[in-house]
């Protein structure tokens, strides 16, 4: 379209040209406020609101500075992640409220036990980082790393109530143990997770073995979450036998057959996958699967078969543990009385009075309550009393020393007086991990009732424990059965 020729004045541009002027005059004004508002700004986004203290942002600044300073002035930057053990459970207990109030207090003495030129930082959620800018030695890292501790000693206040708090550390220094800040912060909280795993409360330092366990335990918890739906879990059997060579039943083990690292042994993948809570699942399929297995077999003998299934920790834990167990049994038509739960004594002893009922419970209906590694645990045996517990599995590590000459007391004492203190309960004796001739009459002798191991037997996948179970009804070891698979 052409150009108007009119002169008349633009008054729509002259009032944009105005509005644009006295903008920019208004901005020339508050220059020195808006400078101060980002200056606020700024302090904002580097602090934690809950304590005052940097938050991981000013950190990571900081620490960034303490190393390009280190390089300049060759010396050291150490770094340590705090973490406050089962904060969790904290804030359940006393709500959210009382966890900042706890936080709050921890901030001020955590600040109180730094220098002034070392940071203090926190990231919420339980967690503080603490940065030594100039470390003349890795052990100062250390020494401050317990005083840290320390300020644990006394208990915290939520409100009115007093708690008692502790802590994992894990520490790493500049330049050994990273170049960088993400490194360093990373293999600090490894070496934090480390002290963790170690039970808490106490701190570690990061190795390289470290960072290669924790990126190994990563992929390999990664993998564990898909081994479930990938079917790469499977039930094998290890028989056990009565003292006359009958077969018994067999002890149900996990196997996990990863399609690229192969067989990954259980004491490595199960407490990973009670750190994750996936035993849960993993537990419960285990025992359905082996459940419907035993009934399928049982059906071939009329000689009562028993099934061992290892149950953790986590799964006890859980208060609904027995209504599981009774619905296994109920699905797949397992009498109760063939089932026997296998708990470690550390396990049993953990819980308090309440928690044992389900086990009660499951006792009334018939199920047998096995002690596993027997003997590996407490000292305190009141338990055997106290819980109704059916049968104690012997501790391998006694059974491979049976035959092994001690000065003093010897382990054939022991397994003799175990064996003999059990029948006095009416409790069952397995010895597991029978591994020779020698074993086994040692323990005949001494009057055990059953014998699991290498000896006799190893676990077996489902098919080949099948063969074994035939030829024994075959050779009439077992009674046949005239119900048909
Ligand atoms: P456990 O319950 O004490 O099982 C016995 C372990 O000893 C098994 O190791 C078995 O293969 C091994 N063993 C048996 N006889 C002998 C022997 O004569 N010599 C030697 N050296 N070893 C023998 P496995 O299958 O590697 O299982 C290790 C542990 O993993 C089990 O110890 C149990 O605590 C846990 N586990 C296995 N399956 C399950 C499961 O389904 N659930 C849970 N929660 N834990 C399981
Ligand atoms: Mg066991
Ligand atoms: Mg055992």
């Amino acid at each position: 379209m052409a150009k108007p020729l009119s002169r008349e004045p633009d008054l729509k541009g002259f009032l944009r040209e105005i509005h644009r002027v006295e903008t920019s005059l208004r901005l020339w004004q508050a220059k020195g406020h808006i400078e101060h508002l980002e200056q606020r700004l700024v302090a904002l986004s580097q602090q934690d609101s809950l304590t005052g203290l940097p938050n991981q942002t000013r950190f990571i600044d900081r620490l960034n500075q303490a190393i390009l300073q280190s390089q300049r002035h060759d010396h050291k930057v150490g770094v340590l992640v705090l973490d406050l053990d089962r904060f969790k459970r904290v804030n359940e207990r006393v709500g959210h409220s009382g966890g900042d109030e706890v936080l709050q207090q921890v901030a001020r003495r955590l600040e109180s036990s730094v220098r002034q030129g070392d940071t203090l930082a926190c990231m919420g959620g339980g967690r503080f980082m603490v940065l030594l800018p100039e470390l003349k030695e890795d052990l100062s890292a250390t020494t401050v790393g317990k005083k840290l501790l320390d300020v644990f000693h006394a208990p915290l206040k939520a409100g009115e109530r007093g708690l008692q708090l502790d802590a994992s550390i894990g520490i790493c220094v500049h330049p050994q143990d990273g170049m960088d800040a993400s490194t360093l912060l990373s293999h600090a909280e490894s070496a934090m997770y480390r002290a963790k795993e170690r039970g808490g409360n106490r701190l570690e330092c990061f190795t390289t073995t470290l960072n290669e366990l924790s990126l190994e335990r990563q992929e390999l918890e990664h993998c564990l979450r898909e081994a479930m739906q990938n079917n790469e879990l499977q039930m094998y059997y290890q028989p056990q036998f009565h003292m006359d060579g009958r077969l018994a039943g067999a002890e149900a083990l996990l196997r996990w057959n990863h399609p690229l690292l192969g067989f990954v042994p259980p004491t490595k993948f199960i407490p990973l996958a009670e750190e994750n809570r996936l035993i849960l699942p993993i537990g419960e399929w285990a025992l359905r699967e082996a459940c419907n297995q035993m009934a399928k077999w049982q059906a071939l003998t009329t000689t009562q078969l028993l099934l061992a299934v290892n149950v953790s920790a986590l799964q006890f834990a859980s208060g609904d543990w027995d209504a599981c167990v009774a619905r296994a049994l109920k699905e797949s038509g397992l009498e109760p009385s063939s089932l026997e739960l296998e708990l470690t004594e550390s396990i049993v002893m953990r819980q308090g009075h309440e928690d044992v009922r389900p086990l009660h419970r499951l006792r009334e209906i018939g199920t047998r309550i096995a002690i596993d590694d027997f003997g590996t645990g407490y000292s305190s045996l009141g338990y055997l009393q106290r819980l109704p517990i059916t049968t104690i599995k012997l501790d391998q590590s006694f059974i491979s020393a049976l035959q092994v000459e001690e000065p003093e007391i010897s382990s054939e004492h022991i397994v003799r007086a175990v064996i003999q203190l059990a029948h006095s309960l009416k409790l069952t004796v397995i010895a597991e991990g029978v591994e020779t001739e020698g074993q086994r009459d040692m323990l005949e002798l001494l009057g055990c009732d059953g014998l699991q191991g290498f000896l006799l037997g190893r676990p077996l996948p489902p098919d080949a424990f099948e063969a074994l179970l035939e030829s024994m009804v075959a050779k009439a070891f077992l009674t046949s059965s005239r119900v048909r698979r």
